[in-house]
């Protein structure tokens, strides 16, 4: 008897090896970009696999995330940019954060900040070179570099970076590249004037770390790509592997007649007798409403799209004559293998584009569990192995999976985002993405109740790493949550444990590109 339902799964190894094919491609540094739980597929988890790959800093938008950071034990520089008036940014300061300044009034919050924290904040001076969003524009440029000047020699400020975005990266060859890159080089040449020379000069996000090595400058900023999603017309090959999938069980199937209105308002209609199948996973999970009658699903081998609009727990799919039966596997989008939708297919279905797509995953109900090591400590777990069961059954057309391989929302570890958790290392946690291992290095099963109370499965543990009620409630996602700890799947449990669900396409190098829908995050 399986024990999932619905979950997210992401390949921490796919992470890893995005990120060492964004460094192998520039000279400069890789800051990667972990952002809104790491555009759903866990901030921390991400982070590490970033690390792992390579990538030496990390970039967030908020102080929170710049702290939570901080709190688990990274150490990599973190820059955080997104800041309004008011926050404690000396906390900031004191966690060693890089700070953006974009404004008089956001450079002289980094000077309140140095001097309650008693010493210099890092700071990075952004430039609007076109986007109208964050930055100081062209012409309030040199004010923001003469206060920044002195607030330096003050001893209040460390310029460590001066930074911009692009607009249009995405489409490469827009206009707007060539002349945001002439306007970033002018505020550099304006900055040195003021005696301004960072460190690091950076400018470059996903799209222009993939097109543009002449905007590379001393770091690059890749988020959606480090998820192995493509910002850049599907034409555009990346050699990405997209690190994220969704699929849930078939819940119940039935068969009806022609004619039956399907879903809510019966904006579906069947137009033939047909077996429909319900899958459980809706727009409280993610699954974007207007997916409704657009929106790919892979059920039995096929790619079939939504019927009827998408409710807040479900999807309903008009499967025809194929014989598809309760527990099947339906996977919404993944890497792609054997011609399954991609979240680059999802965000062409229903206009947007796929950095939505994965990111609404975050934060959900739906259990994230991992696969892969990356990121993980390399020494083999020390637990006892648990009594994960061992049976095997075929899902759905996939691989063979233990039964133990998938949790449930009530099986798992909240992630090492919880507060306290950091001293559980990945390998002894619990880890339901690999179940067991033969060689004996076992991994845990820890038990989360839906109250938030550890429970049970604490004789799979080795100690220290319990997680107590508060732990689960401090990680912000509440009672119940759902992350599982990415486990040590490296001592031999790969044949039977996550790469046995997901492994099967890892050695298909090269994916499709990926195709955008215009902006970025
Ligand atoms: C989100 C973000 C990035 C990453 O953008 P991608 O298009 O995902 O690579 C880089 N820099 C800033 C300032 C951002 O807000």
């Amino acid at each position: 008897m399986s024990m999932w339902q619905a979950e997210v799964r992401v390949d921490l190894d796919a992470i890893r090896d995005n990120v060492a094919t964004l460094r192998a491609g520039t000279t400069a540094e890789v800051m990667a970009v972990v952002k809104a739980d790491g555009y759903g597929h866990g901030m921390l988890p991400s982070a590490r696999a970033a690390l792992a790959g390579g990538a030496t800093w990390l970039g967030v938008a908020t102080l929170d995330e710049a702290l939570t950071l901080r709190r688990e034990g990274i150490t990599a520089p973190v820059l955080a940019w997104l800041l309004a008036p008011g926050l404690p940014l000396h906390e900031g300061v004191a966690a060693d954060v890089d700070l953006n300044a974009g404004s008089l009034a956001q450079l002289g919050e980094l000077v309140t900040a140095a001097r309650r924290a008693g010493r210099p904040t890092r700071t990075h001076l952004k430039i609007d070179t076109g986007l109208a969003r964050g930055g100081a524009t062209p012409a309030d440029w040199p004010a923001l570099l003469e206060a920044a000047a002195k607030a330096q020699a003050d001893g209040e400020i460390d310029v460590v970076g001066v930074w911009s975005h692009f607009v249009y990266a995405d489409s490469p060859g827009h206009e707007t590249v060539d002349h945001q890159l002439a306007v970033f080089a002018e505020g550099l040449a304006t900055a040195e004037q003021f005696g301004i020379e960072p460190r690091y000069r950076h400018i470059a996000n996903s799209a222009a770390t993939l097109t543009r090595p002449d905007a590379h400058y001393d770091l690059v900023r890749p988020g959606v790509a480090i998820y192995g999603l493509s910002p850049l017309p599907r034409e555009h090959q990346t050699g990405l592997r997209p690190a994220m999938t969704a699929r849930a069980r078939v819940t119940l199937t039935k068969r009806v007649p022609a004619g039956q209105g399907v879903s809510y308002g019966h904006a579906y209609y069947t137009s033939r007798e047909t077996t429909l199948a319900l899958v459980p996973l809706g727009y409280g999970d993610g699954v974007p409403r207007h997916a409704s009658n657009v929106g790919p699903v892979s059920l039995g081998g096929r790619t079939r799209t939504i019927a009827g609009r998408v409710c807040m727990d479900q999807i309903i799919l008009d499967c025809g004559d194929d014989p598809v039966a309760a527990g099947d596997v339906a996977v919404l989008f993944g890497p792609g293998d054997n011609g399954t939708p991609t979240a680059t297919d999802w965000a062409d279905a229903i206009d947007t584009i796929n950095y939505e797509i994965v990111t609404r995953f975050g934060g959900s109900r739906v259990p994230r569990v991992y696969d892969g090591t990356a990121g993980l400590p390399a020494e083999p777990p020390t637990a006892a192995a648990t009594d994960v069961s061992q049976s095997v059954g075929e899902v759905g057309g996939l691989e063979p999976l233990p039964s133990g391989s998938a949790v449930g929302a009530s099986d798992v570890l909240p992630s090492g985002r919880a507060a306290g958790t950091s001293d559980v290392s990945p390998s002894d946690g619990a880890m339901g993405a690999t179940a067991r291992s033969s060689s004996g290095g076992a991994v845990g099963a820890t038990a989360v109740s839906p109250s938030g109370v550890a429970v049970g499965g604490s004789e799979a543990l080795p100690s220290g790493s319990a997680v107590t009620a508060s732990d689960v409630l401090l990680s912000g996602r509440g009672a119940g949550a759902s992350d599982v700890l990415p486990g040590g799947a490296g001592s031999g449990g790969a044949d039977l444990g996550a790469r046995g669900a997901f492994g099967s396409g890892r050695d298909g190098g090269v994916l499709p590109a990926e195709a955008s829908g215009g902006e970025g995050a």
